[in-house]
């Protein structure tokens, strides 16, 4: 029968889900599946950190009800964010007009940012790098906005295509929004230096640029502190930076959903005015955030323990990312008749961008049941110790 619905279209499938629905219905016992977000231990399992662990079971003695949290999320948890992204003696945390509200991980903070934007900068365009994370585009057209690009990768020398990005980055009109990946550029791989992110903050600066650093990879390019840095310099401005982090990688709690939105403001009235729109906007969203995760990130982080051992454990997944990316460079090099992989290992995060053509990432998948985002985007973070030589081999056979 006929509904007021009968005629809805069907919505495009998620490039990177629809490689995994793929993935499952492969019998080949030797699929791997390379096209995830995902970080995996040597074992190809998602860790359960041990600092999550021992939270969960000081949580569990402590047997709170389940309550609401406040609209902005659980105070400790907040502060705690604050601290760890833009470093406890951040001059803008000194003055707090920093504003911090709990999220639905980090696609849960740049709708609250994008939704923040078109309340009071709708007459804003927003530019994203080319490539960039696939929901980006879609999330801010979803709050409103129209999305453009500045380039980003150089596919011939395999990095930043610098001298694109700033020129574009100098034409935008003030009030642009610009979205930058705060490190472990996704799906590039492919970070600024140093010197290159102080041109980005000037052009910020002197354009009236509205930033918006993406942060989901803290402590998987070389350390938290280091990670964070950049955060941390655009912070000392005194101009609005907002700022999407996320703890799914981090902390290994993807479906727990724990990430934060904060606005860098001019001084500590502008930042309790900024939080109370903030909350508005969760409050007509979803009222207020869950507890669980943030419960367990908070009780890591303000436990000096606790805290300890997730950086250390934190540090254990980022060296792995780099020993497999050093392995797959040595195994490639040796069976790739003369081609120099080694730009793998100065990559940042859990991908790479491996070059492979969307021909050679079908003949990868078909062949050898080797699942690769088309665009080539590979993640390390799902190589080991036991199908890397599999991998390497069968990416060898496809050249
Ligand atoms: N931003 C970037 C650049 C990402 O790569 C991701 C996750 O893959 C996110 C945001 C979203 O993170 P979350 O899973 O916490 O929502």
């Amino acid at each position: 029968p006929e509904t007021i619905f009968s005629a809805i279209p069907m919505a495009p499938r998620d490039p990177i889900l629809g490689i995994t629905e793929a993935f499952h219905a492969d019998p080949n016992p030797h699929k791997i599946n390379l096209g995830v977000g995902v970080y995996y231990d040597d074992n190809g399992k998602v860790p359960l950190l041990k600092c999550v662990l021992e939270a969960e079971r000081q949580m569990t003695a402590q047997g709170s009800p389940h309550t609401y949290l406040p609209i902005d999320g659980l105070a400790m948890y907040d502060s705690a964010v604050q601290k760890l992204v833009f470093g406890e003696d951040n001059i803008a945390l000194q003055e707090k007009r920093v504003a911090t509200v709990q999220s639905i991980g980090g696609t849960g903070a740049l709708k609250i940012g994008a939704d923040f934007l078109k309340r009071f900068s709708s007459n804003s365009q927003v530019w994203i790098s080319d490539p960039s994370w696939e929901n980006h585009r879609a999330l801010f057209e979803a709050a409103g906005f129209k999305v453009n690009t500045y380039p980003y990768y150089d596919s011939v020398n395999r990095g930043v295509d610098f001298a694109g990005m700033i020129s574009t980055l100098k034409s935008l009109p003030a009030r642009s929004v610009v979205v930058l990946h705060a490190c472990c550029h996704n799906p590039t791989g492919a970070d600024l230096s140093d010197a290159q992110w102080d041109e980005v903050i000037e052009v910020v600066q002197d354009n009236k640029l509205i930033p918006f650093l993406d942060m989901a990879y803290q402590g998987f390019s070389e350390g938290i502190d280091s990670d964070g840095k950049i955060v941390r310099r655009f912070a000392r401005l005194y101009s609005p930076v907002l700022v999407s982090s996320s703890f799914s990688k981090s902390f290994s709690l993807y479906g727990e959903r724990v990430g934060a939105f904060s606005i860098v403001t001019g001084n500590a009235d502008e930042a309790a005015r900024t939080l109370s729109q903030l909350k508005r906007i969760i409050r007509t969203n979803y009222s207020n955030p869950p507890i669980y995760g943030a419960k367990i990130v908070g009780t890591v982080l303000n436990n000096p323990e606790l805290h300890k051992m997730w950086e250390n454990e934190l540090t254990g997944m980022r060296v792995r990312i780099h020993e497999m990316r050093h392995k797959l460079v040595d195994e490639l090099n040796a069976k790739s008749n003369g081609q120099d992989f080694s730009f793998i290992i100065h990559q940042n995060g859990m991908f790479s961008y491996s070059g492979l053509t969307p021909e050679q990432v079908e003949k990868l998948r078909k062949d050898y049941s080797v699942y690769i985002v088309s665009t080539g985007r590979i993640c390390v973070a799902a190589l080991n110790s036991h199908n890397l030589d599999y991998v390497a081999n069968a990416i060898a056979k496809v050249l």
